[in-house]
């Protein structure tokens, strides 16, 4: 089917101001299915590709958005897996070859041919836009179900940021709490890092720069210890004490003072993405036989797993819900370190307050028809 005409907020060049733009979604095909947007994550990545810091060629005008969830008003004629009116989501890939052996394992986020949702070119030759949009056409393959239990804009934040904490923390998964972890930048991905560790029932220390979120991270996120990465007396007391550290900085940091906190075989999973190369020292290494590795997001497979495992722990997400139009003010609280502990952005056509309402009210009465015609 023709493209349809979309609404949306797009960067113009790498100074990354935002500004209305119209354009016509990509032409959509047997297997897509197109979004009315409701809700969609503003995230740091976000903030990163409008700048172009991120891949080289950053392509203009841009529509970024990769925590996206919305109402399916379009149903390509080979789409099974969902109906019209689904509340579906969208985040970090909306495309991959399929076949090669990544693929097949579930790991499809890491395909040669992987396609992000904007600052990159489908298969048909046109520019990927992402959610900052009224609406969005995606392939059947890479949306996936948002669970009754969640609100849509609860859900939108787990999309990206926080599949990007389950990915490599499910390797943890089952066991105990032995396991000692460390959760470094308490922001979008950090947040959600700590939540679901500790859901996974592991001790979670967070490494911050500052002291500001202390009570907060012990408090409202039961945290188990607090430590400032400026704070060098804080830092060696904390030495060799754990399994792994999950590294969310966006900035560039030094890594030798964190590699110091982990166990002799610990790892340290970057999912940070800042620009400038990072420092290792090679002692503390070998001599730890330490790991340094990375994550990008997750599977499609982690993305639904997840939302399933937050949903039936009756877990929420700590967002501060914004109208998209708020969306250059929110990049710089986000740059100032101002927001607890991401935003939200809710579509001009969504009534915030009353969206979630009005669909918990659809789908008790959808349930109640379900019970009527199985009795
Ligand atoms: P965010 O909300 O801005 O949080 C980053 C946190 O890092 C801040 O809350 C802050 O925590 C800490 N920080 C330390 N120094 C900072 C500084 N100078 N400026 C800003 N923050 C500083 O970002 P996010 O959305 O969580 O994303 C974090 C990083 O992960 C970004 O680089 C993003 O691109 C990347 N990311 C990667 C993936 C992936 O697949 N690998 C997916 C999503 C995001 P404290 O106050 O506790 O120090
Ligand atoms: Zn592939």
């Amino acid at each position: 089917m023709v493209g349809r005409k979309a609404n949306a907020w797009a960067a113009r060049d790498s100074t990354g101001h935002l500004s209305p733009y119209s354009f016509h979604l990509r032409d959509t095909g047997s297997e897509d299915v197109v979004l009315r947007v409701l809700y969609c994550g503003i995230d740091h990545t976000d903030l990163h590709h409008i700048r172009g810091e991120l891949i080289s060629n950053t392509k203009y005008p841009m529509i970024p958005g990769h925590e996206v969830v919305g109402e399916i008003i379009e149903l390509g004629s080979e789409v099974k897996k969902f109906s019209l009116g689904d509340i579906v989501g969208v985040g970090g890939i909306v495309g991959s070859c399929g076949e090669c052996s990544l693929c097949k394992s579930n790991l499809e986020q890491y395909c040669s041919q992987r396609i992000l949702p904007y600052n990159d070119i489908y298969k048909d030759g046109t520019p990927t836009q992402g959610g900052f949009s009224s609406n969005m056409a995606v392939h059947q393959r890479f949306a996936v179900k948002i669970p009754e239990k969640l609100s849509p804009e609860q859900a939108a934040p787990l999309l990206c940021a926080g599949v990007t904490a389950y990915s490599p923390l499910k390797q943890w998964k089952g066991c105990n709490e032995n396991v000692k972890g460390g959760i470094m930048g308490l922001g979008g991905v950090g947040h959600l890092g700590v939540k679901i560790a500790k859901a996974m029932g592991h001790h979670i220390t967070v490494i911050s720069s500052s002291n500001k979120k202390r009570k907060e991270a012990m408090e409202d996120l039961n945290a188990d210890a607090f430590l400032v990465s400026t704070d060098e007396d804080e830092m060696r007391t904390a030495a060799n004490s754990l399994d792994y550290i999950l590294d969310t900085v966006p900035v560039f940091h030094p890594l030798q003072s964190y590699l110091s906190l982990l166990k002799t075989q610990g790892k340290l999973i970057l999912v940070g993405a800042p620009q400038q190369p990072l420092e290792i020292q090679a002692g503390v290494m070998i001599a730890g036989n330490k790991t340094v590795t990375g994550s990008f997001i997750g599977s499609m497979k982690d993305v639904q797993e997840l939302l399933d495992f937050w949903a039936g722990k009756g877990m929420t997400t700590m967002i501060e819900v914004v109208k998209m139009s708020y969306v250059n003010k929110a990049f710089e609280r986000m740059e100032k370190n101002d927001v607890r502990y991401s935003f939200t952005g809710a579509a001009a056509q969504t009534d915030a307050k009353n969206f979630s309402t009005i669909l918990r009210e659809k789908r008790k009465s959808t349930a109640q028809t379900d019970d009527i015609q199985n009795s």
